[in-house]
């Protein structure tokens, strides 16, 4: 039995041929984009260090509004634009549970956080995913940032995945559905952390990240109950500002 997992888990994605997501060649291997589409993905080439918000060119590291209002996170790390495809993909992954496109996103963040995030630095102790509301996790059935931070925890196995010290325990409107100036007040004290988290350096996981208000409250809640230095990652990052 355990040796039939084992083969379904390593040996099937090598065996089985498998199409790019994209422009359907076969592929070989485990990845599910070719060398080719995997390129032209809307990577975030430059970005402000602590919100994300692409920049245009340029060496400067923090935006002008991070330098005004620093964020309470130290940084923020977003692989993609929030555009074709990667919105579509992540609709797909969220609601129709599509989790090709999950597995995806994460081997393509195991590779930012080697190769450009953490390159040289160190990682941080705990993974933290974006907790979902009990109602919502319900009709969704799982929660899209722990999908997203599994195969993460697996592969640095330094890293501690923890999903249930912060707890979302205020029922909120979708922020997507709110004018920014109510998003504050939909999300303000939407979190709880049940541990103390100890001087740790922890890295919170989300899948978009818009204005920025869900993360940045879940920071505060974090700051508030110990974490060190905190760090968010997400899939994408839309255009808009914090
Ligand atoms: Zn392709
Ligand atoms: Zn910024």
């Amino acid at each position: 039995m355990k040796l039939l997992k084992h083969i379904k888990k390593h040996a099937l994605p090598w065996l089985l041929p498998r199409a790019c997501l994209i422009c359907n060649k076969t592929l070989v291997g485990a990845s599910s984009l070719c060398s080719e589409c995997d390129k032209t993905l809307p990577f975030i080439e430059c970005a402000c260090i602590q919100c994300a918000i692409p920049l245009k060119g340029g060496t400067k590291l923090t935006c002008g509004k991070c330098q005004i209002t620093p964020p309470p996170h130290d940084k923020l790390f977003a692989l993609f634009h929030y555009t074709h495809p990667i919105n579509k993909w992540i609709h797909q992954f969220k609601f129709y549970q599509n989790f090709s496109y999950a597995k995806l996103f994460s081997a393509h963040m195991i590779h930012a956080i080697e190769s450009q995030w953490y390159y040289n630095k160190a990682l941080p102790d705990i993974l933290i995913p974006t907790p979902l509301a009990r109602s919502r996790l319900w009709t969704r059935g799982f929660n899209q940032s722990i999908e997203l931070a599994r195969p993460i925890a697996q592969h640095f196995q330094s890293i501690e995945l923890d999903f249930t010290n912060a707890q979302r325990i205020k029922r909120t409107k979708p922020q997507s559905s709110l004018h920014s100036n109510e998003r504050h007040k939909n999300i303000h004290n939407a979190f709880n952390i049940k541990f103390n988290l100890n001087n740790a350096h922890i890295a919170i996981i989300d899948d978009v990240v818009t204005t920025g208000e869900t993360v940045a409250e879940l920071s505060r809640a974090c700051r508030k109950n110990g974490a060190r230095q905190i760090d968010v990652w997400c899939i994408a990052r839309t255009s808009l500002h914090l």
